[in-house]
This record gives C-alpha cells, structure tokens and sequence, in this order.
C-alpha cells in the first residue's frame, strides 16, 4: 500500500509506509494518507473478535503498513501492549447510562490515551529507519505543554535507533507533569526546562529542525533530527484498531449484534483521534455518526456548523487542556480524503495567509454526511463530571466529560439514541484539581498533588494509577533549566 501527501495534486510520488513514518510530514507541507483503505469482510472480523488486543492491532497494521513484515508487527505489538504496560487492559470499556461505552484508552503508562499510539508508533520508526537503510540515530526533538512529551518519552526510551528530548516550558506545565518527565527511565532520554512560555519552546524546536547548519553537524555526530508529531501516520494508524476492537468487545458482551451502527464521540483537539475512527468506519466498522467534541476552543463546532474555518480567535486556557487547540492539522486529512488535493492545497494556503478557510458546500455536504460537532463551556464540563459521579458512580476526567456532555446535547437536539462509543481519552486523577474540584472536595492548603491524589482515591473508592503514584517515589534526573536560545546546544551535548 502506498501513501500519497493531502496536497499531491499530480498523484505522481507515492511512498510506501515505511518512508511515510520516517518523514513524518510530506516534502509539500502535506500529511501522508493511504491510495486506498483497505475493507474488512466479514470473515475478518468474526476473526478479529476472537483476538486479543495486541493480536487486533498487528492485524490491523498489517492491513496499512504491508512493506512491514507480518511477524515484526506481531512482536512490536506483542510488547508495545504487554500487560506490564497496559496493567488495567488496553482498551476496556465501562458502560454508562443510555447505552455510552466509555471506551477507557487511559491505562498506559502516562494515563492518557496517547500511549495507545505512542508505546508503537517508535517501534514502527525504528523498523523504517531499518527498511530504508538509514544508519543515523533518530533524534526526536519534543516541544511539550505536558501530556505528548511524557507519552513521547515513555514511548521511545530505549528504542533501538532512536533518542529522545524533550523540552518544556519551566512554569507552564503543572507540578504532576513536571515530576512524570523528569522521573523519566531510559538510557537514550533527556528532558530540559526551557525559560519561557511553551511557544518559546516550540520555536525553539521548530528553529532547530530548520536550521540546515545543525542538520549538517549532526550528520556529522551520526544522527538526524526527527519529530514525534501526531501529523505522523505511524501515530495515526494504531488508533484505528481500538475502535475496531470496542466493537468486537461489544459483540462478544452482547451488547451489539454484529451489524447494528454506532455512533462515536470523540472530546478533539487536533482531530487525529477521530479521524482514526472514520478510517475504522471506512474499513468497516458499522458507524453512523461521529461527534466532535470541543471545549471552549470550539473552532471545529463553528467549522462544521458554518463551513468557515477561522482560527483567528481568542485562544482559551480550559480545565481540558490537551484540547486547547487552535489548529486541527488531522482535519487536513479529511478534507484531502473527501475533497481531493486541489481543493486541500487551496484552504491551507487561505490557512496559512488569511488564519481562515471557508470550504466549498459539497465537500461540507459530505463532511457532515458522517460529522456532527458540539461543545461544552467550562461549568458545563464541570456539572458533567459532578452529575456522573452523583449518578453513576463514575468518575469522568475533563476531556471525557466535554465528550458525554457533548453526546447528551447531541441526543437532546436530535433524538437520536443509537449507541455511542465514548472515546475516553484521560484517567481522572491526571487531572485530580479539575475533577476533586467538580465533584466538591474541598481544596488543599498547599498544592501537593500526591496528597491531593489519595484525597480524591478515598473519597471515590477509586485507584490511583499505579504509573502516577509511583512517580512521587522515583528520583528526578533531570533538573537542567535553559534559555531558549541554549537550546540547539542540548542535542549535541547529550
Ligand atoms: C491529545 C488529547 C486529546 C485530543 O486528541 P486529538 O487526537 O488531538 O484530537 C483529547 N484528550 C486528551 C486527554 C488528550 O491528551
């Protein structure tokens, strides 16, 4: 199978899997997508449901990434989702009231849903860097606001081929973030905090990957700068198989008979998570509806209501911060998927000049064929996490809640009752101030946040995930603080 930039017009330069995840972004400023998605008969989920996770992902892979070998995709798989990573199941699912699984993809080693992608996608890069010769170390270069660089960090470390920095904002990630990084394990990771807000250190990051003088200094030490991006397809394409898998589990609970549709609600920052899903449903999986859910940000609401995409607006800091995000770069990939290069490279260059696009009404036409987009204001959020607990004893984390709040809006406007897989994205007790706060505990005097956690775990009767309560005993190894402009020295002298 062959993959093809969203902006490749001519359609004249296809790669194979293996290029696309060792590029990671087209030369034209496209995202990789496949020529074609492979379809799943009958057969082949009767089969997948018999597997298990680790089984359900090599399977799928293989449909995607077919210049990997089928027995090194079985084994990366076999390790990425070994039960010592993902202790509570891979993708379990807790079902609510009115027929919403929560699909929990937060029992990694982060606790949050990043790790479904991340604990693979450096397997799969250093696998490319074997299939196309590469003999230079992948040097990966994070800017993180908190969660990606922790995943990031728990995913590469100790991969062969590969090392890791991460840079984050010294006062700009919370106190839990902070300690999950520097308490990182690994012979091939670092972690530096930059003094500055997070976009001094996203600059600095980007100032590095285009300096062609750093390139060249470090080819010469023998490795080459790489990114860990969710525009990457090797971080898209794990995705899909946790929706496909919710359904098997379904099936096999009962809950479903097999042919019976869906709808799937996913709380959206980038959009690559739920355009993970829409490929599931364009390689099978009985889907009705997508719901994009956004919190205050809600430029995609307003994008799939009005057809503009305005990202020139006031950005809002929210209690569900991995959403806070002004620009969807997964949304590229719909658009190229539904309305073909030319249309995609003309709306992300009014992107680019204007911060604006306005899509033709046909291609909306069929965007909202399968999209439908909702949002939740901030005490909105907060009533969704208390009235669940209240209710059903169950203890939402902010993105999860501004996704059910959205799926009851949903429903509410339209009556539409069908199922709903409920993409949950975040254990609550990685973001243990927002929800304590929600459910009415009374905050503590100083800000300790492993006291704040027990806290919340006695008063809920529910566990504290073992990768952060064993972060308050870990040692910090990493304390260094820099100034932005010290930060293309770091990955030359590590
Ligand atoms: C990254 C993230 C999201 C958003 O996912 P996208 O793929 O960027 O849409 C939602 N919730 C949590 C907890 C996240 O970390």
């Amino acid at each position: 199978m062959n993959y093809l930039s969203t902006r490749d017009t001519v359609r004249t330069s296809p790669v194979s899997a293996a290029h696309a995840i060792k590029e990671g972004l087209a030369p034209d400023g496209g995202l990789y997508l496949p020529e074609t998605v492979p379809t799943l008969t009958r057969a082949d989920f009767d089969a997948l449901c018999r597997m298990d996770y680790p089984a359900r992902a090599a399977f799928v892979l293989s449909r995607f990434l077919d210049d990997y070998a089928p027995e090194d995709l079985a084994a990366d798989c076999r390790a990425a989702y070994a039960p010592d990573r993902f202790p509570g199941g891979c993708a379990p699912i807790h079902t609510l009231a009115g027929d919403i699984h929560a699909l929990e993809l937060w029992h990694g080693p982060t606790s949050a849903f990043k790790d479904m992608a991340l604990q693979i996608m450096p397997r799969l890069l250093s696998r490319a860097l074997a299939m196309t010769g590469e003999r230079r170390i992948a040097h990966i270069l994070v800017a993180t606001s908190g969660d990606t660089g922790k995943a990031a960090l728990e995913g590469y470390r100790d991969v062969d081929g590969a090392k890791i920095t991460v840079f984050y904002p010294v006062d700009g990630v919370s106190l839990m973030q902070k300690r999950q990084m520097q308490t990182t394990a690994g012979g091939n990771v670092n972690v530096v905090a930059v003094r500055g807000n997070f976009d001094d250190a996203q600059n600095g990051v980007k100032a590095i990957f285009s300096d062609p003088d750093l390139a060249r200094r470090a080819n010469d030490a023998g490795f080459f700068f790489s990114s860990a991006n969710s525009i990457n397809w090797g971080r898209l394409v794990p995705q899909i198989v946790y929706y496909l898998s919710a359904y098997c589990d379904l099936v096999n609970a009962g809950r479903l008979s097999f042919g019976d549709r869906v709808n799937i609600a996913v709380p959206t920052g980038n959009f690559g998570n739920i355009f993970a899903a829409y490929l599931a449903y364009r390689m099978g999986l009985p889907a009705a509806r997508f719901l994009c859910a956004s919190n205050r940000n809600n430029v995609l609401a307003d994008f799939l209501a009005t057809g503009i995409y305005d990202r020139t607006r006031e950005f809002h800091k929210t209690i569900s911060p991995s959403m806070d995000i002004l620009i969807s770069s997964n949304l590229e990939r719909l658009l190229s998927f539904l309305g073909g290069p030319h249309t995609t490279r003309a709306l992300m260059a009014s992107l680019k000049t204007a911060g604006k696009y306005e899509a033709p009404a046909d291609l909306m036409e069929k965007i909202r064929d399968s999209f439908s987009g909702g949002f939740l204001d901030e005490d909105g959020t907060r009533a969704v996490i208390r009235d669940t607990w209240r209710d059903e004893g169950y203890l939402l984390d902010p993105h999860t809640a501004v996704g059910l709040g959205c799926v009851k809006n949903y429903r509410a406007a339209t009556g539409d009752g069908t199922p709903v897989i409920l993409a949950s994205t975040a254990s609550p007790y990685k973001f243990a101030p927002a929800v304590a706060s929600a459910i009415g505990l009374p905050p503590l005097a100083d800000d300790d946040v492993f006291a704040l956690l027990r806290r919340l775990s006695a008063e809920t009767g529910t566990e504290i995930p073992a990768p952060l309560a064993a972060v308050e005993t870990l040692p910090v190894r990493f304390t260094a603080v820099i100034s932005p402009d010290e930060m293309p020295g770091i990955p030359f002298s590590s």
